[in-house]
């Protein structure tokens, strides 16, 4: 999985960063940016059903991105 973010489009509402922090963090910039690409290690306490699977909950940090500047590539390891 690749996750890109769209530094112009976001607006740093830390929906994504609240959603998945493994993976997601605010920038000193207050940009969204990606911390951790290898989602399949990571280690942390699932936050929630939809966590259990990490792709899982970053599918729906992408979905529920009110300005869609999180785009997300399965396709690519
Ligand atoms: S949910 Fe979208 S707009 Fe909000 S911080 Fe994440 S990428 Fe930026």
């Amino acid at each position: 999985m690749k996750i890109k973010i769209d530094q112009e489009r976001c607006v740093g509402c830390g929906r994504c960063t609240e959603m998945c922090p493994s993976v997601f963090k605010l920038s000193e910039e207050g940009k969204a940016i990606v911390i951790n690409e290898r989602i399949d290690e990571c280690e942390d306490e699932p936050r929630g059903e939809e966590c259990a699977v990490v792709s899982d909950v970053v599918k729906k940090a992408a979905d529920e991105c009110i300005v869609e500047a999180i785009d997300i590539d399965m396709e690519i390891e």
